[in-house]
Parts: structure tokens; sequence; C-alpha cells
């Protein structure tokens, strides 16, 4: 698809929509004095002295650093209250509510059928295979017209996997419609990301996050990465100030450290082994499923006493067992090596 196209797809009402525009928006540097916004000019709180003022709508310092860390264009670069501000967007930018619908790749992160329902946009669901792939004839042979967005979540939640990238990529030079491929989890798996397609497919939408590998959940902020005309539409349809002055802050903070990512990175993946090979010995657990992200799911014979028991030893797992696919499974993310070991330990005195 051109890029053309791919505008064609958005709603009407989006695609000529009259943004807010703030003063500040226009103005972006050092002024002397700012009496546009109606802030107050005095600020309480020492720590964050610009606190008193609304932040940079298109938040360009920290895109640029963004930007040079990942290889692309600031201008590639949507900044969310978290990647789910994204999710929402997307499905309200695309989808004509009643009329409408997306598709998805079932089970997986639970968010893009809350967000179509908040908008009143059917879900098709598409169910993954046996190994938790994607099965592409399937999803070609049943697409109907009015699907305008699929969901593709790689490394996906709950099953830990990452899709291949030759199933994405038929995806998406196939599909005549929007392609999301959520990456919150890529950081576990970078060469299995698909940024490298931005240039070719302009109706990708990369969704990544800093809640994972960057270990920033509390801060919310998500990324959405894309053609720079389909973000410029993102960010007219976004809340104007969304992301706040001490998120921005800590972000560029974390930015500038940069390289401490890629240790802990290194060391969950190795702990995600460990605590595999560990569950896997455990009599009441079937399978423990290959992970590509921080996180392994296990089939167990009995998920809900096991959740439940872990639950009365203080330990929080995600019961994911009424999930399409996910009989008895439990989601397991992996903590540091002392909370892993509790977990082990813990585990090891069940009796079923
Ligand atoms: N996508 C997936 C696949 C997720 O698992 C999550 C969070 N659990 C998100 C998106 C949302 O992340 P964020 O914190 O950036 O909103």
């Amino acid at each position: 698809m051109t890029i053309d196209e791919t505008l064609n797809l958005l709603r009407p009402n989006i695609a000529k929509l009259q943004p807010y525009s703030s003063a500040r928006q226009e103005f972006f540097g050092n002024v002397a004095v700012l009496l546009d916004a109606n802030e107050n000019p005095y600020t309480l709180y020492d720590e964050i002295p610009e606190i008193n003022r609304y932040p940079d709508p298109l938040q360009r310092t920290v895109k640029a650093k963004i930007a040079s860390l990942k290889g692309i264009s600031a201008n590639q670069i949507f900044l969310g209250n978290g990647s789910d501000e994204a999710v929402d967007l997307i499905i309200r930018c695309f989808c004509e509510p009643a009329k409408d619908s997306i598709a998805i790749f079932a089970p997986t992160y639970g968010m893009y059928s809350v967000c179509a329902a908040i908008n009143n946009v059917s879900v098709k669901e598409f169910y993954l295979d046996d190994n938790y792939k994607i099965d592409v004839n399937d999803f070609f042979d049943n697409l109907s017209p009015e699907i305008k967005v699929v969901f593709i979540c790689s490394p996906n939640n709950p099953t830990g996997n990452a899709q291949s990238i030759e199933a994405i990529e038929q995806i998406l030079s196939q599909f005549k419609g929007i392609v999301v491929v959520d990456e919150a989890y890529i950081n576990f798996c970078p060469e299995k990301s698909t940024i490298d397609f931005l240039e070719t497919y302009p109706n990708l939408i990369i969704l990544q996050t800093f809640s994972k590998a960057w270990g920033m959940t509390g801060a919310r902020i998500g990324l959405a990465l894309a053609h720079k005309n389909i973000i410029e539409i993102l960010n007219k349809v976004k809340f104007p100030y969304n992301i706040g002055i001490p998120a921005l802050k800590v972000l560029e903070e974390a930015l500038e450290k940069g390289s401490w990512s890629s240790n802990i990175i290194n060391q969950i993946i190795a702990e995600r082994e460990r605590l595999k090979s560990e569950i896997e010995r455990l009599p009441f657990v079937l399978k423990v499923f290959p992970s590509d992200s921080n996180f392994i799911l296990v089939k167990t014979t009995n998920a809900d006493s096991i959740y439940r028991y872990l639950l009365n030893n203080m330990i929080v797992v995600r019961n994911r067992s009424r999930e399409p696919l996910c009989e008895n499974c439990l989601r397991i993310t992996v903590g540091k090596p002392e909370e892993n070991a509790k977990l082990i330990e813990i585990f090891k005195s069940f009796q079923p």
C-alpha cells in the first residue's frame, strides 16, 4: 500500500479534523516571558522548577534522543501515556464505530479488544496455531472488508513467543489495512523487530514501550513508530499535553544512561531460562512454552488451585486459564533471582 492509500483508511471526520492548537506548539525554545497559557508564574516545587508550565506537546527533546537510539527520524515517533494510549488512538482514527472491525490473533493482549469495545468497534478473532504461531493462510481466507486494523503482538502476551518476520511481512504486504505490530517485549529479542520495515510499508505501526525492558512502567510512556503522516494524525488526535514533565525528565535521564538496560536484559533472559528448567521439573507442570520475552507461560494440571496456593503464600502470578488455547496456564513474570528462588521453593511444597 502507498501512504495515500493508507491515509484513505482514516475515518473522514479524523482526516478533516482541525486539531486544538496551543501557542506552546508553535513556540519551542527559551523565551523570556510566557503569558500565553494561564499558568501560575510561581513554582512551589523546587525539585522540578518548570513544573508550573505545560510540557512540550510534541516532546521534541526526548524524541530526538529516541530517534538516534532507534535509527529513525523524530517525525516517525509518537509518544503516548503508555503504548495503551496508541492502541486506543489507532482504533479511534481508523475504525468507524458500529461499522468497522479490528482483527486479533487470540490468545493475545487484552487491551486491543477492550479499546475496540469502548469505541463500539467489533473484534474478529483469529486463532494462533498449536505452537502459538499465526496461520497466515487462515487469516487471508477469512478476512472481511470491514476489518481496518490487524493487531499482531510479537512477542505475544500471554504466550511469550515472537512471530516469524516472514509471516508478519506477508500480512504487511498483502493486507489492505493498518498492521499494528505490538513490540512491547522486543528488547528481549531485538533481532525479531519489524523496525526495518517502516521504510517499505506505510501501513505499519509499531508499538513499543518503556514499561518493560527499560523498567519505567510507572512513568507511563509508550511509543508508536510509523510513517510521518500517520504520526502527524496521532498527534492531531491525542490530548495536547499527554506526557507530563516529570515523566519526560525521567525518560531523558534514562535515555542518557542508555546502556544499563542491556545488562539487565541479559540477566533477565538468563534467569528466564533457569526458571524454565526448574519449573519444567515440577510434577504438576505439563509444559513450559518457549519465550522470547520476560515471562513464561506454564501449562499445569490445575491452574486455579495452583494460583490460589501461590496467592496464599503471598506470590502473585497471572492466571490465564480462561484465555483461548491457554487451558490451565499460568503466566509467570521473571523476577529477581531471589524472587524466582522463593517461587520455586513454594512450588516444591505444593500438594496437587
Ligand atoms: N502491549 C503489550 C503486549 C503489553 O503486554 C502491555 C502491558 N502489559 C502493553 C502493550 C501496554 O504497555 P504500556 O505500559 O506501555 O501501556
